[in-house]
């Protein structure tokens, strides 16, 4: 599922469509539209103008169009970008029958016979203008360790429920929270705001690490936790058998020996 590594990866392929014509707009789902936004709408923003900018904030990514307004994309669980034919990101997950053009929800045509499109079989993503970029906390990316403490302090939630409030810190996932908090050896379900100094600097400093390597590597699912989610899974650092709750509504493994 693109967290906010794979949309990173979606931003620098999307780079690739500034300052190309638009000629045409394909918007056939209007469930794939959202904040009231119409075919026609869309059609009428992004015609004949070109996108100026390429941005990123967390998993929404941001098309600035010249003289008109921005163009938010947002990929849900299984979406995707193409541009001209070709995708950020083809890996084993996206099989085949999840690489249908039957699936495409939204997409632009270039006057130089080039297209980019949205692929989402599930339809959890959309298509925004001008999304509210102020809902939306600092990119997880950007963070400092002052941010960082401020994002937790005082909070009783608990501690993974806070990384995955996308209006605090935006663009941590599942797999990202679950992977760096193994790695800090914090205890996902410990309140936010019962972090030492000490601890939060610790997390920043795993935080920064995850993103760093994960995106290295290739995404979000090439964590060191990765293979051990599932049934059976033991800690990678200390051979104790993971567990597996629920936190912050999200499926979470963790080890219950070194986090704490
Ligand atoms: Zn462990």
């Amino acid at each position: 599922m693109p967290e906010m590594l794979e949309v990173e990866e979606y931003r620098r392929l999307a780079a690739r469509t500034l300052g190309r014509t638009i000629r045409a707009v394909h918007a056939p789902d209007a469930w794939f539209l959202k904040g009231g936004l119409t075919a026609g709408a869309v059609s009428d923003a992004l015609l004949g103008r070109s996108f100026t900018a390429d941005r990123r904030i967390g998993k929404l990514l941001l098309l600035d169009v010249a003289g008109g307004p921005s163009l938010g994309l947002r990929f849900g669980m299984t979406g995707r970008l193409l541009v001209d034919g070709q995708a950020a990101i083809d890996r084993l997950e996206y099989s085949s029958d999840r690489n249908d053009p039957k699936w495409d929800r939204f997409g632009v045509d270039f006057d130089d016979g080039g297209a980019m499109r949205m692929r989402d079989p599930r339809r959890l993503g959309g298509v925004e203008l001008d999304p509210d970029e102020h809902r939306l906390g600092v990119d997880a990316a950007a963070i400092g360790g002052a941010g960082l403490r401020d994002v937790l302090a005082g909070s009783e939630a608990p501690l993974k429920a806070r990384l995955l409030d996308q209006a605090r810190v935006a663009g941590i996932g599942n797999l990202l929270a679950d992977e760096m908090l193994w790695r800090a050896g914090l205890d996902p379900a410990r309140p936010a705001g019962s972090l030492s100094p000490a601890e939060v600097r610790r997390l920043h400093r795993h935080l920064r690490a995850t993103l760093d390597e994960l995106g290295a590597r290739g995404g979000s699912h090439m964590g060191d936790l990765q293979d051990m989610r599932g049934q059976d899974g033991i800690c990678p650092r200390d051979g104790t058998p993971l567990s597996r709750r629920t936190v912050g509504g999200r499926t979470t493994y963790s080890c219950p020996k070194h986090q704490r």
